[in-house]
């Protein structure tokens, strides 16, 4: 096992559609690491505002939630739920109308502190050999994660595989939206398309499930000197 008995934390951050949540799910596993989606707690605490008919215009509102919340996330790879005060909420999480409501609880500022409290908590819990994705991972939430990097593709491979993981439901207007327009919404809070100084790339675009994994298993064993032999 990589780094047995010592830290290794995977942050690995990138825009939607990238392949981030199945990637780093294998990598978890591989690695034998556990693995936080921390884009479900966003979506779980805008599930929660739509669910109460809290306005997500009203910030101190959606601030509070964040706050007040019971958040339960099963964090073995492969296994993964939601729960919202008890409520199972891992399929309705991802529906389009939680993806095209999720960045305005996103670019909460007071929402967004909170669920990074709790994501570094988890972090710590698991005492930091964990694989954890998002959009700020390399840069806010682990800065000093022992691998960070991103995952990238090209835009037609984004809407191409986000396509097919909603299973042919959306037309292309509703596609761009979901995973452009959610994009262009999200980097005015998080700059997640450029890899800060010491964070790796892996563009997926020309990749398949498994080469992806491959590259980044790659990336963590050079981050923490372990290359295999050659
Ligand atoms: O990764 P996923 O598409 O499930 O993320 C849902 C949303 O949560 C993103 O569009 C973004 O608005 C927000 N998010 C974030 N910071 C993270 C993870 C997700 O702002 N670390």
């Amino acid at each position: 096992m990589l780094r047995q008995g010592k830290p290794l934390v995977v942050a690995i951050d990138g825009p939607s559609g990238s392949g981030k949540s199945s990637v780093s799910k294998a990598v978890a596993q591989r690695l034998g690491l556990a693995y936080l989606d921390t884009g479900a707690m966003y979506r779980a605490v805008t599930w929660h505002c739509l669910n109460g008919r809290i306005d997500l215009d009203n910030a101190q509102a959606v601030e509070s939630a964040a706050r007040e919340i019971r958040l339960e996330q099963n964090l073995t790879p492969g296994e993964e739920f939601v729960k919202v005060n008890g409520i199972t909420v891992t399929g309705p999480i991802r529906e389009p109308k939680i993806s095209a409501a999720v960045s305005t609880v996103a670019a909460n500022l007071g929402a967004r502190a909170e669920l990074i409290r709790r994501q570094k908590a988890i972090i710590a819990e698991c005492h930091h050999r964990i694989v954890v994705e998002g959009r700020d991972i390399t840069t806010v939430v682990a800065p000093n994660a022992e691998a960070r990097l991103i995952l990238t593709a090209s835009e037609e491979a984004r809407l191409r595989r986000r396509g097919l993981q909603l299973g042919g439901t959306q037309t292309q207007a509703q596609l761009k939206e979901q995973v452009l327009g959610r994009d262009a919404k999200d980097s005015t809070v998080v700059d997640f398309r450029r890899a800060a100084d010491g964070v790796f790339t892996v563009d997926s675009s020309n990749l398949d499930f498994e080469q992806t994994i491959g590259a980044v298993i790659t990336v963590v064993r050079r981050a923490v000197h372990e290359d295999l032999p050659a």
